[in-house]
């Protein structure tokens, strides 16, 4: 009998009412003679109103802690869907990250997972039970808890798919599939049947929330079939029917294919700009700024060094903004007195808008056409980036939503 991973979003889960609609969603694969794995994230809106209560007694409150109050969500959801299936009859067990040993590093709040042990599950598998397990959550070498960042109940949902040796992960949300951009921000983005893992790849660390990044990361390392479906319709859909919706994430690179140039468009406001102005522009300067933010473990995402005058540079770079206090204390203390710097200014006022496609291996000029649109719409460009599958850019935040429909619509991305 082969193992169905499905795991149910915070919206999915958001009230009684959903979550006994989960439970009829689930039995009925149950019944169609799947073993099944349910994961699920905190009822919506619960992590961060854990957040905020922490924030009130803390303002800089311990990671650990902070680990132990957000993971508590998950927990709750846990308990209501082992319920939820058992009043339809279901046998149904739940079990919280640590009961199953989902074991990750000790980053709090951004924990990475390094092993799961299959076992306890797969014996409850084996005993015909529905075996849920809390997202999100897990724990390190010393038994403290751990969460595994926002979304992060996409990735344990892969994670223990590949742990049981799963046949597929069904990833349900409040949208039915991927789309070509978020379909709140253009409402003539178009589903995607099928979307290439590398381009999913990209979308999803440019900021499309609809998967957390390392999952996507863990399908493509382990070649763990992925789908995202909706969960918002009829519960008796017929399994046949319902296992083939949605967008799945497609490993296979067909030549045949025809490639657009773009497939999708992310964008993301979680992060902030800094520039050190007028550092001298001589060689290690570079390393100088940054090997100190990389030794502080802040990621760096885009970054621009302008035409030097007088021999002085303007450098600037990104960090996710949850990083920016502590990048400017790094700054401060351990890179303005020895570049010496004449100023260090900051905007958290920024977007970062980005198109991906696997055509624009084959196809040049796509960054002209995305100047055009955004010249167009009077967008002024502050930094671009580029991969051999993408062109990012930042911008002014207020404009995000509408650079996001512009770019959609000049690669031909509106739906009919
Ligand atoms: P869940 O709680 O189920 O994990 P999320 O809110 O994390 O759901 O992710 C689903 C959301 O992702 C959608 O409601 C949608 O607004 C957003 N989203 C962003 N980009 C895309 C995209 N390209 N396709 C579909 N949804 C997207
Ligand atoms: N509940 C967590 C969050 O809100 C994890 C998840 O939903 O995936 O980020
Ligand atoms: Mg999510």
């Amino acid at each position: 009998m082969a193992i169905i991973v499905h795991k149910y979003g915070g919206t999915s889960m958001g009230s009684p009412e959903r979550i006994k609609n989960v439970a009829r969603r689930v039995a009925k694969w149950h019944r169609a003679g799947h073993q099944m794995l349910v994961v699920v994230s905190a009822m919506s809106g619960e992590t961060n109103r854990l957040l905020a209560l922490a924030k009130e007694i803390s303002p800089n409150p311990s990671p650990r802690e902070l680990d132990v109050i957000a993971s508590t969500g998950e927990q709750v959801s846990m308990g209501l869907l082992a319920l939820a299936l058992h009043e339809l009859g279901v046998d149904a067990i739940s079990f919280n990250g640590s009961q199953v040993a989902v074991h990750t590093d000790s980053s709090h709040t951004k924990a990475r997972i390094e092993s799961i042990d299959g076992e306890r599950i797969h014996s409850e598998l084996d005993a015909g039970k529905v075996v849920i397990v809390a997202g999100f959550q897990g724990r390190d070498a010393d038994g403290n808890v751990t969460t595994l960042g926002r979304g992060g109940s996409d990735t344990s949902a892969v994670a223990l798919a590949v742990a049981v040796g799963a046949q597929e992960c069904l990833i349900f949300t409040d949208v039915d599939g991927v789309y070509t951009t978020d379909p709140r921000i253009e409402p003539r983005a178009a589903r995607l049947d099928a979307i290439s893992f590398e381009e999913m790849l990209e979308l999803a660390s440019l900021g499309s929330k609809v998967l957390q990044i390392r999952s996507v990361e863990f399908a493509g390392k382990y070649r763990m079939p992925m789908r995202v479906l909706s969960s918002l319709t009829d519960p008796d859909l017929p399994v046949e029917e319902e296992a083939v919706s949605g967008t799945l994430i497609s490993f296979e690179d067909d030549p045949n294919m025809e490639k657009a140039l773009v497939s999708g468009i992310a964008c993301t406001r979680d992060e902030a700009k800094i520039t050190l102005a007028q550092v001298p522009d001589t060689p290690g300067v570079a390393y100088k700024i940054l090997g100190p933010i990389a030794e502080a473990n802040i990621d760096v995402d885009m970054i621009v060094q302008n035409v030097s005058h007088a021999g002085t540079t303007d450098f600037t770079f990104t960090v996710a903004k949850g990083d920016l206090t502590r990048a400017l204390l790094v700054l401060e203390k351990d890179v303005v007195p020895v570049v010496k710097a004449k100023e260090v200014a900051t905007s958290t006022e920024i977007a970062k808008v980005s198109c991906v496609g696997i055509g624009m291996r084959t196809h040049a000029n796509v960054a002209a056409r995305i100047f055009n649109a955004l010249a167009k719409e009077g967008i002024n460009i502050q930094m671009i980036g580029t991969s051999e599958i993408k062109v990012s850019l930042v911008i002014e935040d207020k404009y995000m939503e509408l650079a996001v429909r512009a770019l959609h619509q000049a690669f031909g991305l509106n739906k009919e």
